[in-house]
């Protein structure tokens, strides 16, 4: 007989099939408690069940779980995690640690198909969609992994680097990893459930960023929690749009903005739109002036990304005074504009350098 696997059913699904195999309902609950919040990785790691329950449980059951393949830290204290899957696809995950929160940037699909051309994750090409429980088992895995490193000495994230220490378990969830999160509607918005009732983050915690696949976007608050949203913007033409993101044939940016103004947003929260500098496409003067017109009327702010160039990479970063230059022109007309320097350069775990490179 083939075991299922616990996380693939879907939590309130859990129930009537613990009453399916003789057992009663409250069993779900309990194993729920100790996957999501005591991070059991087997049927016999769960000890509030008897011996003899578990022994006869894991012969029509498992538990699955990302196997780590690597974990390297940046001499900034970001750290890449390589997960494998059930069926030998890659995905990476990135920690962030601040004073005050631990960012997890983790994946929604093993590759991608929208081919930015600033984006290393894009030449991969898609391998496929992940499924829930492997977009959450991101988070499940890293937390075990800070759990069991936490008591060693060179532990950076739980030593903050010398700093203050940063928490100790994940606060905050971007999808900003491999692929585009609204090309995996379904499983995103169920692990985006998951994320909020299971682990128990506040939506305010989760950012979901997306390349613009418009109608999804309307969609999404209408199916998922009311997460952040974040536009990775990068033109202010639609030819240079049509050039570095191919995406933006489909979804142009005209369409996108009209979503955007459309998107109900809550009150005293604004839309991010992320703009990855490019040096000499994307970052002239003119370029500053247009994104002010386009984001009118937008609760908004903007992250300017300067880019991280990869081998082979056809763009450059644009000098120091060029950027800053280009965040005074949006800040004189009072938009709000942050230069994002990214984290872990050295270990290619910045923005659109994840390739879950490993066995090529
Ligand atoms: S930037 Fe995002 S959407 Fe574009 S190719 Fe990379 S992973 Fe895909």
């Amino acid at each position: 007989m083939t075991k299922k696997n616990l996380k693939a059913v879907a939590p309130e699904e859990l129930e009537p099939f613990m009453l399916e195999l003789g057992l009663p309902g409250f069993r779900a609950d309990q194993a729920i408690h100790w996957i999501y919040e005591k991070h059991a990785q087997s049927v016999s790691e769960i000890t509030e069940f008897s011996k003899d329950l578990r022994e006869k449980l894991a012969q029509r059951v498992y538990i699955s779980n990302l196997t780590l393949l690597k974990r390297q830290v940046s001499e900034d204290g970001t750290e890449k995690f390589l997960f494998e899957l059930e069926d030998g696809e890659t995905i990476e995950s990135v920690l962030i640690p601040d004073s005050d929160r631990l960012t997890l940037c983790i994946s929604s699909q093993a590759g991608c198909m929208l081919g930015c051309r600033f984006c290393l994750t894009g030449k991969k090409g898609l391998r496929r969609n992940l499924r829930s429980h492997e977009i959450v088992d991101q988070i499940l895995s890293v937390n075990r992994a800070l759990h069991a490193s936490s008591d060693s000495p060179d532990c950076r994230v739980a030593k903050g680097m010398g700093q203050n220490p940063a928490p100790s378990k994940i606060t905050n969830i971007v999808f900003m990893g491999m692929g585009e999160p609204l090309s995996n509607f379904d499983k995103v918005v169920d692990a985006l459930w998951r994320i909020v009732k299971l682990l128990r983050i506040s939506p305010r915690r989760l950012t979901l960023s997306t390349a613009g696949i418009t109608p999804r976007i309307l969609e999404l608050p209408q199916k998922a929690p009311m997460v952040n949203l974040a536009i990775s913007l990068n033109a202010t033409t639609e030819e240079v749009r049509d050039y570095i993101m191919p995406v933006n044939k489909n979804y142009p940016l005209t369409t996108l903005l009209s979503a955007c103004r459309r998107f109900p947003l809550p009150p005293r929260r604004r839309l991010t739109f992320e703009y990855v500098l490019l040096k000499g496409v994307n970052d002239t003067t003119e370029d500053a002036k247009r994104l002010i017109g386009l984001l009118r009327g937008i609760p908004s702010k903007v992250n300017l990304i300067p880019l991280n160039p990869f081998e082979g990479s056809e763009f450059q970063r644009p000098e120091d005074q060029n950027i800053l230059k280009f965040q005074t022109i949006l800040l004189n007309e009072h938009i709000a504009a942050f230069i994002r320097q990214s984290r872990g350069r050295d270990i290619l775990a910045a923005c659109g350098q994840l390739q879950a490179r490993y066995r090529v």
